[in-house]
């Protein structure tokens, strides 16, 4: 049965009884007295509704704080079914709020930033990415104009041309954003804001290699191309020009050949796909057979000594052989003749350490943060004479990050310069 049908029944019984009981009591005592009870069972079935209808009013000024009243005939059901909407509104009520602090903790998470405005563009609430990215504060900016907050004429652009399909490049703070808006309900409007800052840094990391790479490998193959030139025009060359024209072109090839080998080299130790191989590496035989290389490079021009105190260690083998030897080529090449250069290997309390010491020409200050930067060089025209493809360092840092060690650069021009490698202990072969 339906609680409408159930009301109206009992409503209806009630009155029914009354009727019955004032028609009996006409019977009983006359028709003054029957009517008299009658009126009295009406008023005080009115009075109790009006009690009722009283407590619930009571009720309703402040549902919360009070406790549902217990009910009569009709106005139990009432209040039953009220008692359960209030159960459900509290349990909806708690389910929002759960999913509310759902929504804020992922928005807190998103590296995106967003913020929301009204219609006239002021704050009505920003997440920590949007903070950080435009320089706002939730907390102390909320019903602020965010065309005060984000100030940059690109920003302002974008918003009085209101061409909200296309998102804005921005530079703002030291950092390259995405910013889109996109309006949402009526009068609200939704900022995103993307940090492309390192992306950005990447991609022109890469164009310059590009450009760097070409340039590197144009020389080379215009000095080919001119003898070859020379060669096709002229066929009288006599021996020795043409021996020197093709001692010249085999240099050039060279370059060219150890150009590409290094910088197959750097992309096969950034690849991910490609991890080092770890296997022990006996230091003492690696430092003597660099040791050897060292000596036949500098035919004699150099005093080469080595120490090798220190453990052996686990690696990529053709790694650090590759990354130290560059370090002592480095030092024969950048020494002038009759230099020192010392090489030893010990061990520290922070872990085995690799040093080569040069009194040779040495480097600058401002120069030494960016030495192990893809192509820079302090001086081209020496190193290009050293045979140098400006490619050695970017190397050895490659390495040593996929190694845990760390490169340490000391120098003081026209003294000397130190390079250390220090490897941490894990990297102890036991
Ligand atoms: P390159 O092939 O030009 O030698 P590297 O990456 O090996 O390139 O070195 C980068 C630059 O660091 C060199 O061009 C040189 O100017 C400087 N450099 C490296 N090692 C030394 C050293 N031992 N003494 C002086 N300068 C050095």
């Amino acid at each position: 049965m339906s609680p409408r049908l159930i009301f109206w029944i009992s409503a209806f019984v009630r009155i029914v009884l009354v009727l019955m009981g004032a028609a009996s009591a006409m019977y009983i005592w006359g028709p003054v007295t029957g009517l008299v009870l009658g009126l009295i069972g009406m008023v005080t079935l009115f009075c109790v509704q009006l009690f009722y209808l009283q407590r619930l009013a009571d009720w309703l000024d402040n549902p919360n704080s009070s406790r549902l009243p217990d009910g009569w005939g009709a106005w139990t059901d009432i209040f039953s079914r009220l008692y359960k909407l209030r159960r459900d509104d509290e349990k909806n009520q708690a389910e929002l709020a759960e999913w509310l602090a759902r929504f804020r903790q992922a928005m807190t998470l998103l590296p995106d930033g967003v913020v929301i405005m009204d219609d006239v563009l002021f704050l009505e609430w920003c997440n920590p990415a949007a903070e950080s990215h435009l320089g706002l504060s939730h907390a102390q900016d909320k019903g602020m104009r965010v065309t005060n907050l984000v100030r940059s004429p690109e920003f302002m652009d974008y918003i009085i041309l209101g061409r909200y399909e296309t998102p804005l490049t921005l530079s703002f703070r030291d950092r390259k954003l995405i910013a889109h808006i996109i309006p949402f309900e009526n009068r609200r409007q939704i900022l995103v804001t993307h940090d492309v800052t390192e992306s950005e840094r990447i991609d022109m990391m890469r164009r310059d290699f590009i450009a760097n790479a070409s340039h590197e490998l144009r020389t080379p193959l215009t000095v080919i191309n001119g003898f070859l030139e020379i060669a096709s025009m002229q066929d009288d060359l006599d021996s020795h020009t043409r021996n020197m024209h093709l001692k010249l072109m085999t240099e050039q090839g060279e370059r060219m050949q150890r150009l590409v080998e290094d910088m197959l080299t750097l992309t096969r130790l950034e690849s991910v796909d490609y991890p080092p191989r770890p296997e022990r590496i006996s230091m003492l035989g690696l430092l003597e057979q660099i040791l050897q290389e060292a000596h036949a490079l500098s035919a004699g021009k150099h005093k080469i000594t080595l120490e090798c105190t220190g453990p052996d260690i686990r690696g990529s083998n053709d790694e650090i052989r590759s990354a130290l030897t560059n370090l002592v080529t480095n030092a024969i090449r950048y020494t002038p003749e009759n230099g020192n250069i010392r090489i030893c290997w010990i061990d520290t309390a922070n872990g085995p350490k690799f040093a080569v010491q040069d009194d040779g020409i040495g480097i600058s200050a401002e120069h030494i943060s960016r030495l192990t930067e893809r192509f820079y060089r302090v001086d081209k025209s020496r190193s290009r004479e050293t045979q140098g493809t400006g490619l050695g360092l970017a190397i050895v840092k490659h390495v040593l990050l996929r190694h845990k060690a760390n490169l340490l650069i000391e120098s003081t021009p026209d003294v000397g310069s130190k390079f250390c490698v220090q490897f941490p202990v894990s990297a102890i072969s036991v």
